[in-house]
Parts: C-alpha cells; sequence; structure tokens
C-alpha cells in the first residue's frame, strides 16, 4: 500500500466540509465536531489508508468508535470514523466484534445464545472506547470490567501493519489494550470470552431522604453481597421536566432467582424510606439505557467535580459526597459498588487503577450559565478535589475532561512506565494522541 491520498477509497468514505453528509458525519454523542475530515473506514484496508494519509499530512487521528467521549470536541485532525465496522459473531463463548460496534448490537446478538459478557449500561456507547478505558458496567462485581474479558484484538499500528494481538504473541499490547486507552493502534476487532446468561434480576428503588443512611446501609450490604448483585446509587436534580429528580438505588442480579436477589438487597429495602418502583426478571439487552445523543444546537454543559476509585466508602467519604450533592443544586451524585470479580484481578494485570477499590463515585455541577460561574467553580472544584484525594486514581471513561494532564491521575507511575514503553514502540509519532495520550518514552 503506497498511496498516501484518499482518492483511491470507497465513494462516499471520505467526508469533507461542503460534502452533503458533512454535518451528519461530524455530530457525535455530545456535540458537533470540526475535524479536517472524516474517513468512515468499512475495511481494515480504509483504516491502513486513513493512517498512512494522516501520517504523511502530519494530522492528529480521533479513533471514533461510538462516539460517546469528548475527544471528538477537539477541532481538527482526521476523524477515523469505524461505525461501518459493526460485525458481531459468536462462535461458542467467544465473541468477535467490529471495533465500530456499540454494546447494545453486542448484548443482541449474544442473548441469542444465552449469553452476555460485562459491558457498559447504555446501549448506544461503543465497545472500542468503553473496552480500551476499561468498562464499568452491570457485571463488574460477577464478572469484571470489560477489558477484563478481552483474550484478543486485530489492531492496525500507526504504521499500518496489522497485528493480531493475542496473549501468546503480543502480551504487552493486549496488557496495554485492557484499560490504556486508544493510544497504541486502531482496534478494527475485539475478541471477548462471554458468559452463560438467560436473564437478569432488575430492581429500581427510591431511596428516601436520608442519604447518609442509605449509603451506610448499601456499603455494609455490598461488603457482604454475593458477587451476583451489582448496585448504583445516584441523586439527580430537576434538569428536565420529564425526568424524574431524587435519589435512586438500581440493582442488577446475575441470573434470574429474584429470591436470592430480594434476600441480598434486604438491608436496603428495609431501610425506612426506601420504595419499590421496579423488582423483577429481564433480558440484559432490555436493562440497557437507551441515551439520545445531544441536540447539536445544545451541546452538553461541562461538570465541574470528578470521578475516583474508592478503597473503602467510609463514612468520612460518604459525609464528603452528600455534602457536595447538597451543596450544589444543579450537580448529580453517582456511585457504583466494585469489588467481586474486578478486585480479583491483581493491580499489574491490567493497566486499569484501583484494583483494590470497593467503591466508584463521581460527582459534578452542570457548568451552566447561572448555575455555575467564575467566582464559584474554583470552590467546587476544591471540594471535588478533596474528595479525589482519599481515592485510588480515576477512571478516564469517565470525565469529559480532555485536560492532558489528566492522565498522569489516571494511572500509578509505574503503569505509566510500562504505558510509555510499549506506546514508544507502536506509535513512537504519536499519531493516536486524541485519548488520555500516555505520550512514547
Ligand atoms: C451516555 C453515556 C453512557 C456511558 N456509560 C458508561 C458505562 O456504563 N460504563 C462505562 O465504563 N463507561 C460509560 N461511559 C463512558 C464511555 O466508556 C466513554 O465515553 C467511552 O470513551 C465511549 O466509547 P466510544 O467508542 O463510544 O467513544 P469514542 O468517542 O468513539 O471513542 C473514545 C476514544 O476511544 C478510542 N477508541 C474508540 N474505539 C476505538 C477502536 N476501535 N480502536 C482504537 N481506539 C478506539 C479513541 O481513542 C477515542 O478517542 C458512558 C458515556 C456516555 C456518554
Amino acid at each position: 500500500m503506497t498511496d498516501l491520498s484518499l482518492q483511491n477509497l470507497p465513494a462516499g468514505t471520505v467526508v469533507q466540509p461542503g460534502d452533503d453528509e458533512w454535518d451528519a458525519a461530524r455530530a457525535f454523542h455530545s456535540g458537533i465536531g470540526e475535524p479536517t475530515v472524516i474517513v468512515r473506514a468499512g475495511t481494515v484496508d480504509d483504516v491502513r489508508s486513513a493512517l498512512r494519509y494522516a501520517a504523511a499530512e502530519r494530522l492528529e487521528v480521533m479513533v471514533r468508535g461510538g462516539g460517546h467521549s469528548a475527544w471528538g470536541a477537539v477541532p481538527g485532525g482526521l476523524t477515523l470514523d469505524l461505525a461501518a465496522l459493526d460485525d458481531v459473531r459468536v462462535d461458542g463463548t467467544l465473541v468477535h466484534v467490529g471495533g465500530g460496534a456499540t454494546w447494545g448490537a453486542v448484548a443482541h446478538e449474544l442473548s441469542e445464545h444465552g449469553l452476555g459478557i460485562s459491558s457498559g449500561d447504555t446501549a448506544s456507547v461503543g465497545v472500542g472506547g468503553l473496552t480500551l478505558g476499561g468498562g464499568i458496567g452491570w457485571m463488574v462485581r460477577a464478572w469484571g470490567l470489560a477489558a477484563d474479558q478481552l483474550v484478543g484484538a486485530q489492531l492496525v499500528t500507526a504504521r499500518g501493519d496489522v497485528i493480531e494481538v493475542i496473549e501468546t504473541a503480543h502480551p504487552d499490547l493486549l496488557w496495554a489494550l485492557r484499560g490504556g486507552g486508544g493510544n497504541f493502534g486502531v482496534v478494527t476487532r475485539f475478541d471477548f470470552r462471554a458468559h452463560p446468561l438467560t436473564s437478569v434480576v432488575f430492581a429500581t428503588l427510591g431511596a428516601g431522604d436520608d442519604a447518609r443512611r442509605l449509603l451506610r446501609v448499601l456499603r455494609d450490604t455490598m461488603a457482604q453481597a454475593p458477587r451476583e448483585l451489582t448496585v448504583t446509587y445516584m441523586h439527580v436534580p430537576p434538569m428536565d421536566p420529564n425526568a424524574p429528580a431524587g435519589a435512586t438505588v438500581t440493582a442488577c442480579w446475575i441470573g434470574d432467582d429474584e429470591d436470592a436477589a430480594r434476600a441480598a438487597l434486604a438491608p436496603i429495602l428495609a431501610v425506612d424510606g426506601v420504595t419499590e418502583t421496579e423488582f423483577g426478571v429481564r433480558s440484559y439487552p432490555d436493562i440497557l439505557m437507551d441515551m439520545p445523543a445531544a441536540d447539536p444546537d445544545q451541546p452538553m454543559p461541562g461538570f465541574v467535580g470528578g470521578n475516583t476509585l474508592l478503597r473503602d466508602l467510609t463514612d468520612d467519604a460518604i459525609e464528603r459526597l452528600v455534602t457536595f450533592r447538597e451543596s450544589n443544586a444543579a450537580s448529580v451524585l453517582f456511585l457504583r459498588s466494585l469489588g467481586g470479580a474486578f478486585g480479583d484481578v491483581p493491580q499489574d494485570a491490567t493497566p486499569f487503577p484501583g484494583r483494590g477499590a470497593t467503591w466508584f463515585a463521581m460527582a459534578g455541577a452542570f457548568d451552566v450559565p447561572g448555575l455555575v460561574d467564575d467566582d464559584t467553580r474554583p470552590a467546587i472544584q476544591a471540594s471535588w478535589d478533596a474528595i479525589e484525594a482519599l481515592g485510588d486514581g480515576l477512571y478516564g471513561n469517565f470525565t469529559a475532561s480532555t485536560d492532558a494532564g489528566l492522565v498522569s491521575r489516571m494511572y500509578p507511575p509505574e503503569t505509566m512506565a510500562r504505558l510509555a514503553a510499549i506506546k514508544r514502540q507502536y506509535d513512537p509519532r504519536n499519531l493516536f494522541c486524541r485519548n488520555h495520550n500516555v505520550a512514547p518514552a
């Protein structure tokens, strides 16, 4: 392959400003981007051509899987859109997934085969970005992160080489793909090990008014709970007249044993003010949320806050998190139980930080004029920073920040050093820099 123009690509593959499809092609989940050119790759060869072109033209590359990250907002560069690489193929308990597929499509295909996989909670989110960053979903305590199910991949390097990444041939690269982000190449196919799954028990509970008490009960309950159970606590402000504000606990139990799920959740159900909105058996694809993309004219607001991985949800941490939420009218508080299979994976087995964490916590105030301004923003950020200081790293996928400094807060120094050495081997010129970027060592 010596062609360094994009002209030999099939019609419709290259989209540029002025083309009829330009506006549709540059829209991503939370806004509308301003790249220099978009290549909608339909084959591995299209990917190789696009990378050669980007390298020759010195264009930064934004690899787009499901388009849910904030990287779509960074102007300029070549957006390599993988949406057409969306094949999902089941082979026994292995599932081969195209680099541009979404989790909804994967869950549907797996359920046809009585299988499931640890993913994220939203159907439209891309397998690519979520897996490469880690992937926290409803099965995180039962089966670990999405990245923990990854057993192989087909990857196109910055040089345009196509590599079959397997444990025996490229162990360092496979390690890096399990949480090191999109730094190392374009994954055109992910290979995952799936698990038998027919259905889940899903429950949504009103959480009452005493957030501190409820969170202490949640913590104590989850410390003893079987790993089939994963819970989320969420407290949202009234943002949309059609969406209920307030605090909820959502729970997912792997399997259809409603009695076992109810027994595991009994201490939470017994808390004063907790109400049952939903409790029943559903299919796994059915519990994945549909979250519509933002109206391009009204991009999603930013957040002032952050996320962290907490080894212990101490009374002090609960107090700080609830106070953060109560002090900022337009803020969100989100907690997800960890532990179980997530914690079985040794820290150095993947780049993902905080394997000792029992809870993931995220809080942020919407950065909307009238609610947050230049006077209040620093204090809100400082109160979050004090919470983050209690944690053990942060999860890059759950931040809308594209700040280059963030990556050093994500990984411990020894992980960063190992990622940087692998980066130097596979992408020494840092073509893949539109991500939580690991600079080549
Ligand atoms: C509504 C919503 C719900 C979410 N829910 C969850 C959740 O439940 N659990 C969770 O863990 N996270 C969740 N996230 C965060 C999500 O994991 C990240 O936003 C992730 O980056 C999305 O991946 P994507 O492929 O859709 O994004 P994209 O913007 O397409 O990609 C993000 C980055 O990933 C890399 N990338 C993507 N695909 C490839 C590929 N095939 N090869 C190489 N690099 C690639 C690129 O570096 C790119 O910059 C959610 C986000 C949103 C907006």
